[in-house]
């Protein structure tokens, strides 16, 4: 018997978040992702305390040879000290639904993810936006082959709302994969997803594995609570970046003499970025939360009227990079305010304006501290603006992508509705293929599945 490629699927299969997939050759194994599982919290997987408990509750995925013997007590499962498959993880992007698991990690077990991954983890991880994950980062080059026993790995750039999102391709003696990653194309760089997506087609790849978010909410009633809510606000929620930056241009043209206020998604720079060239244009400067400031200065270049609120008092020196929260109340007209739910009290004290809510906490009505939050604004006067842009690719740009990739074999996943994405996918001549948890896959199987009917 010849050795062949095995895949296991671990999560992801009908839900979107914590994909999980082990690709294995003979003694070399890749894990691409290691997020959290549907339904798990984060704060529960940091520590190696929990490990069996997890494990037992079904909280994390039964793999052997990945947790350490002092984690696993009497769980059993072969340890990572005991096992002789070497393993590695790849990471796509940054979100806690594909690394939220990797505190359970054994330290030393290499995790592969692009350079703009790791630099921009260290950031979130030195600013507390992410937890801290003791692993062992190891940087990878946008395209570059990285040979990994008999697999060899390439990282695509992607686009997505976190910086550093990668579609990997994963080539092994029998089998060619490639998993998307999540990506969309209507962000600042639409151009590299057609890339990765000309670039596997060439690859000639037998098995794609793509998300399906936008595949996953059939037209149903609208929420009573967003159509209260829509009667208060405005909306400027767009297809696209660009687009949402036109419609905050305007509003902030129509309005010189209001105070700006923007609540966004501290791993969406590249929107803080573009928003501070614009409030830089307008004559205005961006204040920013002092976190989210620290977060963004090695992102900082050229010219951008930048600086943070000093809620503190501890800046000497309010003329270079801070601000005080009297500047605001006394010239509010100079600013757009950033900030962060965890710290937002000090805005009803300044003067009501215009609030962009893009897509910040809280998330959307489905959170109990929606409702009231985006009450309190309205009811203190300020024109709330619901302006959201979404990270994720549209049914029909997902279709595209597909269509561009022609792999012979296509699992739809990341999403809650895998059998009526794999239809849509199937209607446009791609043959898919609902894989189950718990089964190993060769790669004779996937063979065969793609010749079924
Ligand atoms: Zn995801
Ligand atoms: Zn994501």
């Amino acid at each position: 018997m010849t050795a062949q490629t095995k895949l296991a699927f671990w999560g992801g299969l009908d839900t979107i978040g914590g994909n999980i997939i082990s690709i294995q050759y003979e003694d070399y194994r890749i894990i691409t992702d290691f997020g959290a599982l549907a339904g798990v919290n984060i704060m529960d997987l940091l520590s190696k305390e929990t490990t069996s408990s997890l494990l037992e509750e079904k909280k994390l995925p039964k793999i052997e040879g990945l947790y350490n013997k002092e984690a696993l007590k009497d769980f059993p499962l072969e340890a990572y000290e005991a096992s002789d498959i070497k393993t590695i993880v790849c990471l796509s992007h940054l979100h806690l639904d594909h690394l939220g698991a990797f505190g359970q990690l054994p330290t030393d077990l290499p995790v592969y993810a692009l350079e703009d991954t790791v630099d921009f983890y260290l950031q979130l991880d030195k600013t507390n936006l992410l937890p801290h994950y003791q692993v062992n980062w190891q940087k990878v080059a946008a395209e570059e082959t990285i040979e990994f026993g008999p697999f060899k790995i390439q990282f695509h750039n992607s686009d997505h709302d976190t910086i550093g999102a990668a579609s990997i391709f994963v080539e092994a003696p029998d089998l060619k994969i490639i998993y998307s990653g999540d990506f969309r194309l209507t962000g600042f760089q639409p151009e590299n997803v057609l890339d990765w997506a000309r670039k596997a087609k060439q690859f000639e790849a037998d098995l794609f594995l793509v998300e399906g978010t936008t595949f996953s909410h059939s037209a149903s009633e609208p929420n009573p609570v967003d159509v209260a809510l829509a009667e208060i606000t405005h909306s400027i929620n767009a297809p696209n970046e660009m687009k949402l930056m036109h419609s905050i241009e305007t509003i902030a043209q129509a309005n010189p003499q209001r105070l700006l206020a923007f609540n966004g998604y501290p791993q969406n720079i590249e929107r803080l970025l573009v928003l501070a060239e614009l409030m830089t244009t307008l004559g205005r400067t961006l204040v920013m939360d002092q976190t989210y400031f620290e977060l963004m200065k090695p992102y900082l270049t050229g010219y951008l009227s930048v600086k943070y609120l000093d809620l503190h008092h501890n800046s000497e020196d309010y003329s270079e990079h801070a601000v005080s929260l009297e500047m605001l109340q006394n010239s509010p007209q100079h600013y757009m305010v950033q900030f962060d739910y965890e710290r937002h009290e000090h805005i009803f004290t300044l003067p009501a304006g215009i609030y962009f809510h893009s897509n910040g906490m809280p998330l959307g009505s489905y959170m109990p501290e929606y409702e009231p939050y985006v009450r309190r604004f309205v009811e203190a006067g300020w024109d709330f603006y619901h302006a959201n842009v979404s990270g994720h690719a549209s049914q029909a740009d997902l279709l595209l992508v597909n269509y561009l990739v022609q792999a012979k074999l296509v699992v739809p996943w990341h999403t809650f509705k895998p059998a009526e994405y794999g239809e849509a996918i199937e209607a446009i001549g791609l043959k898919t293929w609902l894989p189950a948890y718990g089964k190993e896959y060769s790669s004779e199987d996937i063979i065969a599945f793609r010749q079924a009917d």
